[in-house]
């Protein structure tokens, strides 16, 4: 009798244990994918199209075998479960605030017809809930988070699977893939070993020194395979030995186990700040000139030549450098005072990794509102980060063409250079001293509201 693997965000066959739970049952497996609308339509074009693009990946690693269903997962789980005659469903545990009462629904749905779901794993190396204190409270704070996680370890990757696949009814196809500007890296998880080994052994031995540098190839870029599933962290862990580079990549992947926990103790906080009084009572931007204001930087229209370059790279590429996610949100929260989920929503919209728990928290620790939050007054300079993390100027060059023709770190400053206007960019929208001034007023009165 076969059991069905149902595929979520572990788009991969080798490192999977769901997938060899459900092989152990008798070799037969049904390797299902429901296109969930309540997933699709909010996703946004970008991470559609790469989506797409894995799920033919992973097809193609079955021999075309990939089973996709169109609709709501409770109908077609059932179904697919019912027409295998299968007794078992597998899963990964899914510990979004959606994911897990998606799951919860099926698993009764499944229930009523004598059918088990049965979870193994999950996208962590740590399972979200599993790291507490001693008390079994949370940690609220990363870097105590880290040392218990570390302390707590993870399990070596999972054996390769051997299974037969088979498909009980008809397949509904791919989805319509959206077109893109831009091409998007390739997707799947033979594009995700190849990337990861290249970076290993290429660029991790510089890591710590390069990952801060937007114009250095210094990160791994591994966001989206690792949203997808279509590599585990374990297996990137396994490979990481004691070099200070290899323990900062493996302190940068604790961040998104730590903020995958904070999401699953407060499913809530993927919309609404943690430090409430930012929602409550924070006097936010808001109106007509609110919108324009969201507007230039959405298009990297700011005036202020590393903000602009981030945002531009965004819409470039539906990737930006994490030093440049900090400076940009930084900018939206403390130059522009609109709120972070303004910004949130258009990051989802267009990174390629958008990940609801590493995108809600990176923004609400930039914003100075969530766990273990940067502080509030921690205003980035724009200019000071620009010329500090972008010396050559190469990145902004990059992305705004009408800097092209300022040389050297001078691209950060168009206003101090004769010329530095003569091929259209724009004037700065606000001045960063004075609105720096602004958002902390605006703080010390939210503060005083509430004494
Ligand atoms: C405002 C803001 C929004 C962000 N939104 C997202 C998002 O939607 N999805 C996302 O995966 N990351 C997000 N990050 C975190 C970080 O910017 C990206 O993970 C990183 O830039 C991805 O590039 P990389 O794979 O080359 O990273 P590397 O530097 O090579 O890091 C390796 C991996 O570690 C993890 N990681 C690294 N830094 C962080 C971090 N600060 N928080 C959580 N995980 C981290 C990622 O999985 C990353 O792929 C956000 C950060 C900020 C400040």
């Amino acid at each position: 009798m076969p059991a069905v693997a149902w595929f979520r965000r572990d788009l991969r066959l080798g490192d999977n244990p769901a997938l060899g739970a459900a092989a152990a049952v008798d070799g037969t497996v049904v390797p299902l994918f429901v296109v969930d609308p309540a997933l699709w339509e909010p996703a946004g074009d970008v991470r559609r199209a790469y989506l797409v693009d894995s799920l033919r990946s992973l097809d193609d690693s079955l021999d075309g075998k990939l089973l996709l269903q169109h609709g709501d997962p409770v109908t077609h789980v059932v179904n697919v479960a019912r027409a295998a005659d299968a007794t078992q469903v597998h899963i990964a545990a899914d510990y979004g605030p959606y994911g897990a009462r998606r799951d919860e629904a099926v698993r009764e749905a499944l229930a009523a017809h004598g059918i088990e779901l049965v979870t193994t794993g999950s996208p962590y190396a740590v399972a979200p809930g599993r790291v507490t204190k001693d008390d079994g409270t949370a940690y609220r704070v990363y870097t105590p988070f880290y040392r218990a996680w570390l302390r707590h370890g993870w399990r070596p990757p999972a054996a390769d699977v051997e299974a037969d696949y088979v498909m009980p009814v008809d397949c509904h196809g791919y989805p319509e893939r959206p077109d893109l500007p831009f091409e998007l890296p390739a997707a799947g998880e033979q594009a995700a070993l190849e990337r990861w080994a290249a970076f290993r052994a290429k660029r991790l031995k510089a890591y710590d020194d390069t990952r801060n540098l937007p114009a250095v190839d210094g990160t791994s870029v591994m966001g989206h395979h690792l949203k997808w599933g279509e590599i585990h962290p374990r297996t990137i862990l396994a490979d990481l030995g004691d070099s200070e580079a290899e323990d900062v990549y493996r302190k940068e992947i604790a961040w998104r186990e730590f903020y995958a926990d904070v999401l699953h103790q407060r499913p809530d906080s993927a919309r609404v700040s943690l430090d409430a009084r930012f929602d409550d009572d924070f006097p936010w931007d808001s109106g007509k000139d609110a919108d324009r204001m969201f507007e230039a930087w959405a298009t990297g229209r700011t005036g202020y030549p590393f903000v602009d370059a981030g945002m531009r790279q965004l819409l470039a590429e539906g990737w930006m450098h994490n030093r440049v996610r900090m400076v940009v949100a930084s900018f939206l929260v403390k130059d522009l005072h609109l709120p972070w989920q303004r910004g949130a929503a258009h990051f989802m919209r267009w990174l390629r990794d958008g990940d609801l728990a590493s995108n809600s928290h990176g923004w609400q620790w930039t914003a100075g509102c969530g766990t273990d939050a940067s502080p509030y007054y921690r205003v980035f300079n724009p200019v000071g980060q620009g010329e500090k993390f972008d010396p050559t100027g190469d990145y902004v060059r990059r992305y705004v063409p009408e800097l092209a023709h300022l040389p050297g770190k001078t691209a950060h400053t168009p206003w101090d250079v004769l010329g530095g206007y003569d091929h259209g960019y724009p004037e700065r929208i606000v001045d960063h001293a004075a609105e720096r001034q602004e958002a902390l007023d605006r703080f010390a009165a939210m503060k005083a509201a509430r004494a």
